[in-house]
């Protein structure tokens, strides 16, 4: 606060230097003469209006306050200028949101447009211009001069202003060749006001202060429909790229980085609703994700929580706002927010936060837009997890959530030319069949046989040596693909797996009898072994090798044994 208010007293000082003493030196030296005072009320509403409702260019505003202040300035001189243009100002401190405090603002531009009045009707002068004068072409050479002179002032004036407060402005930008190509309109709407003043009088105020500001309004709306279209044309390309993504996290990436920066969000956080709960899922600070340890809010809590209870957008437009309403974790420049629901078939099913460092940042009419994108965004959502489930369906087994034979079989041919690449050495194949399955359905139900194999399934699993594959082939048999492993090491794996079945409580509760108890149940296997490069170099034959060896070596010599592949 201290900092504020040491930086606008500079500010007054400044401006007590100049404004009162320029104005009452060009009073005393350029008195106004034979002042219509309706007319210098009207130019005053004129100014304020015009500087009031800005035109505004892709959201910048531009003032044409200058198609006032001339005339004024040609009828009456420097001093009614400076009144006029004053007046007019105070109108850009009360449309236009900024970040400094409304008297430093006040005092800056009142400074700097005294000078630029000055500057202009000195450089008029100059060049032969004479106020009240009404010879054609010396008037519009001397206009051109002062309005040429007005822009480029302007223009070097907020340069050093950016220089001095270190922010980065390009040194050409198609907005600085709007500034000047202004003057090509507001020269001859400026001297048209001028003359019509001068030949037609009062009445002049009508004949052109309509139809400038009715074509105000129109640039108006037509820009802001154009705003609007150029938003929404940006929402349909975020939502094709959202459509596109296949995982979850992808699409959340993505929307989180794009809707950050299509609505210049210095801060960006997406919570995922759960059960009344709100967590921190993203965290996007000025272009770049973080991790934020966030506490859990509930439903009411902090300002997302708010949002989460009463289901409905919220807008700040500065800190002291929400200061109170905030839990935690706030950044120290963060200003304005807009935070909204995303819900899908009614239910919300996340949060997501946007602020800026900067006041009055956010506009009702962005919801809408906002809310295009966020049901782009649950749609995409749902349909990478959709795509995410139908890709796992598609490559494991559903009930034992192991790979199944069709990822086997192309982990298989992998690893085979993985062997023929020379990347691995050695590569074995061990293939496992439970013995008397059959009689384990029978005797404890299909659903006990099935738990059996659910456990069966993650026996296997934790024995996976790394590197190493493991699925369900059919039914009860498995298979392992142990790439980097000899036919030896392989058995001996085999063996030892065996073993550790054969000994190993099963314990299911069968759905058969009456009361359900647990039942511990003792399965054996039988398993068969095969390697290439020894036995093959394709990669069906050694599955099927395995195969053989299963149910010859093994199955037929009496089951709960290993047997590996001979020619
Ligand atoms: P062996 O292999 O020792 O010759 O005897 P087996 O009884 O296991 O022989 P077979 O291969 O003929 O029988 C396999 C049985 O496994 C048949 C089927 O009822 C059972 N089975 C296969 N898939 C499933 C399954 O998904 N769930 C359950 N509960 N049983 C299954
Ligand atoms: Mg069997
Ligand atoms: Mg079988």
């Amino acid at each position: 606060m201290k900092v504020v208010y040491k930086s606008t007293m500079r500010y007054f000082i400044l401006w007590l230097l100049t404004v009162p003493t320029g104005l009452i030196y060009v009073f005393l030296n350029y008195p106004p003469v034979q002042v219509n005072w309706m007319y210098m009320v009207v130019f005053i509403v004129f100014g304020f209006l015009t500087t009031y409702y800005p035109m505004l260019r892709n959201g910048i505003p531009i003032f044409l306050v200058l198609w006032v202040t001339v005339p004024a300035f040609l009828m009456y001189g420097l001093f009614i200028e400076i009144i006029v243009m004053q007046i007019s100002i105070l109108a850009i401190l009360m449309s236009s949101p900024s970040k400094l405090p409304l008297l430093q603002r006040f005092f800056i531009n009142s400074t700097l447009f005294i000078f630029l009045s000055i500057i202009a009707a000195v450089v008029f002068d100059r060049v032969g211009g004479e106020i009240g004068s009404i010879e054609f072409w010396p008037v519009i050479i001397a206009v051109f001069c002062y309005q040429f002179i007005h822009t480029v002032f302007n223009d070097i004036v907020l340069r050093i202003y950016a220089v001095y407060k270190k922010v980065n402005s390009p040194f050409f930008s198609k907005d600085l060749l709007v500034d000047y190509a202004m003057i090509l309109v507001v020269l001859p709407l400026s001297l048209t006001f001028y003359y019509l003043l001068k030949f037609v009088g009062a009445g002049s105020f009508l004949l052109i202060g309509i139809p400038f500001f009715f074509i105000s309004i129109i640039i108006r709306l037509y820009n802001n429909s154009e705003r609007i279209n150029i938003d929404l044309r940006q929402a349909g390309d975020i939502g094709n790229g959202l459509s596109e993504l296949l995982t979850e996290k992808a699409v959340i990436d993505q929307f989180v980085m794009k809707v950050s920066t299509m609505f210049n969000a210095d801060y960006t956080y997406l919570f995922d609703h759960q059960d009344g709960w709100l967590e921190l899922i993203r965290s996007y600070e000025h272009e770049k994700f973080i991790d934020i340890d966030f506490a859990l809010l509930s439903a009411g809590q902090g300002i997302a929580g708010s949002v989460l209870e009463q289901n409905k957008p919220i807008i700040y437009s500065e800190r002291k706002e929400w200061e109170l309403v905030s839990k935690d974790y706030s950044p120290n420049g963060m200003q304005s927010i807009l935070c909204v629901p995303i819900s899908r078939n009614q239910k919300i099913e996340s949060v997501l936060f946007l602020a800026s460092d900067k006041k009055s940042f956010f506009d009702g009419y962005q919801l809408k837009i906002l809310d295009l994108l966020c049901s782009y965004f649950t749609v995409s959502v749902e349909k990478a997890r959709y795509m995410q489930e139908a890709v796992a369906k598609n490559e494991r087994c559903a009930l034992t959530g192991l790979y199944n034979y069709r990822y086997l079989e192309e982990r298989l041919t992998y690893e085979m030319d993985r062997l023929k690449n020379n990347e691995i050495n050695n590569l074995s194949v061990v293939m496992l069949d439970i013995d008397y399955f059959k009689q384990v359905n029978d005797t404890y139900g299909h659903q006990s046989g099935n738990d059996i194999l659910y456990l069966f399934a993650k026996k296997l699993e934790v024995a996976l040596p790394t590197g190493g594959t493991v699925g369900r082939y059919g039914g009860e048999e498995f298979v392992y693909i142990l790439p980097g492993i000899a036919k030896a090491e392989a058995v001996e794996f085999a063996e030892k797996l065996r073993a550790e079945i054969g000994s190993h409580d099963f314990t299911i509760i069968p759905d058969l009898v009456e009361d359900k108890y647990p039942l511990v149940v003792h399965i054996t296997s039988s398993i068969g072994v095969s390697s290439s490069p020894l036995d093959t170099d394709e990669a069906m034959t050694l599955l099927r090798n395995a195969d053989r060896a299963l149910y010859l070596g093994a199955k037929q010599a009496g089951r709960n044994r290993v047997a590996e592949y001979v020619k």
